[in-house]
This record gives C-alpha cells, structure tokens and sequence, in this order.
C-alpha cells in the first residue's frame, strides 16, 4: 500500500516515515509541500499531510485532492491541536488528526483507524 508523506519539514518527514516503515508500511512516497504532494496524490492509498508549510498548506492541499475527486484515508499530522483548526480540517475531507508531537502507538492506532483495521 503506498503511503504519501507530505511536511515541509525533513527530519519530520523521516521521523514519520520511519515510523511508518517499523509498522509495515514501506511503499512510501514524500512531497515537501502541498503543490508537490496534489502531483502525486493520485498513486497514494493513504496520506499523511502536514498543516502549515510554504507554497501550498495542508489544508488547501485536502480541500484539492478532495476536490478532484481522491477519495482515500488522510491524516493531518499537525501541532495545530485547537478545537477549531481540527473541526475545520475534519469538515474540508480529513479523516482524522494526530498532533505532534506523536508516539508511534498513536499513529499506528490513527492510520488502522481510518483504514478500518
Ligand atoms: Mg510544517
């Protein structure tokens, strides 16, 4: 099952793939901000997607991956923990949220989830 990674950032990007990786899922693909992600959305059964980062959000990414028409799981993996943002998010086509910072038992639980393992 190939999983999208999408984070500005590197080293978080590593610390979920890795993370991804100790529980099984090894098909990965990553994208460093949410324009680079919407090209290679479409190959992903599962996305974990950052909130905030340059040239294109997280948010603006789920609204146009949904928009056309990608209808699997994705996470927001954000340290936007407020009510608020995460209702927002939730409303806009995200399946369900982690906050960072994370354990690997709560990412596992939040992606067996919204696979309906
Ligand atoms: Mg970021």
């Amino acid at each position: 099952m190939k999983v999208l990674v999408v984070d500005d950032s590197s080293t978080m990007r590593r610390i979920i793939i890795n993370t991804l990786k100790a529980a099984g899922y090894s098909d990965v693909d990553e994208a460093g901000d949410g324009q680079e992600a919407l090209g290679k959305v479409d190959a992903a059964e599962l996305v974990l997607t950052d909130w905030n980062m340059p040239v294109m959000d997280g948010l603006t990414f789920v609204k146009e991956a949904r928009g056309k028409g990608f209808d699997k799981p994705i996470i927001m993996v954000t340290t936007e923990g407020a009510k608020n943002e995460v209702l927002e998010a939730l409303k806009n086509g995200v399946n369900d949220y982690i906050v960072k910072p994370f354990t690997k038992p709560v990412m596992v639980e939040k992606i067996n989830k919204v696979l309906g393992l």
